[in-house]
């Protein structure tokens, strides 16, 4: 599901934060059913971790300055159902409204989630789509690139 682990700026990063209401709100951010259907998915866990990473970065004083790209990369047979993807949503949400607080004035942070993934779009059982249709495979693998940047106020 993951092929590396989380990074910020390039490099490994482990110090998490909890943030329960906000994680909460990446678990359950709507009250469709491919969401609420889909709360074991493993998505979930991994999306929850790395809301709490950039969470920890947010919290050491030092980092305010310093133009910042989280990404992650995640993998699977499927690529994510339609409750994950509004998850994924949420995590973009998220970090840019906690970055837009954090970070000095104009300095920007971003966030990049990229799916790579084996079998084509199709619908699932609990959460709708799986994948995104409009993608093209690129040799084994369908990818699938969401991006946010931000900028901060403070
Ligand atoms: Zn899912």
């Amino acid at each position: 599901m993951r092929f590396s682990e989380p990074k910020v700026n390039n490099r490994n990063w482990s110090h998490e934060v909890p943030d329960p209401t906000a994680e909460q709100q990446i678990t359950v951010p709507s009250g469709d059913s491919d969401v609420t259907n889909t709360q074991n998915d493993k998505e979930v866990l991994i999306l929850r971790e790395v809301l709490r990473l950039i969470k920890g970065y947010m919290s050491k004083n030092e980092n305010k300055g310093t133009p910042t790209d989280f990404t992650l990369a995640l993998s699977g047979p499927a690529g994510a159902c339609d409750g994950c993807k509004k998850r994924i949503a949420k995590l973009l949400d998220l970090c840019a409204g906690m970055a837009e607080a954090f970070f000095a004035s104009g300095v920007q942070a971003s966030l990049t989630i990229t799916y790579r993934y084996a079998n084509p779009a199709a619908h699932g059982a609990n959460g709708g789509m799986y994948g995104w249709p409009t993608d093209e495979r690129e040799g084994e693998w369908y990818m699938h690139t969401v991006y946010r940047e931000a900028h901060g106020t403070k």
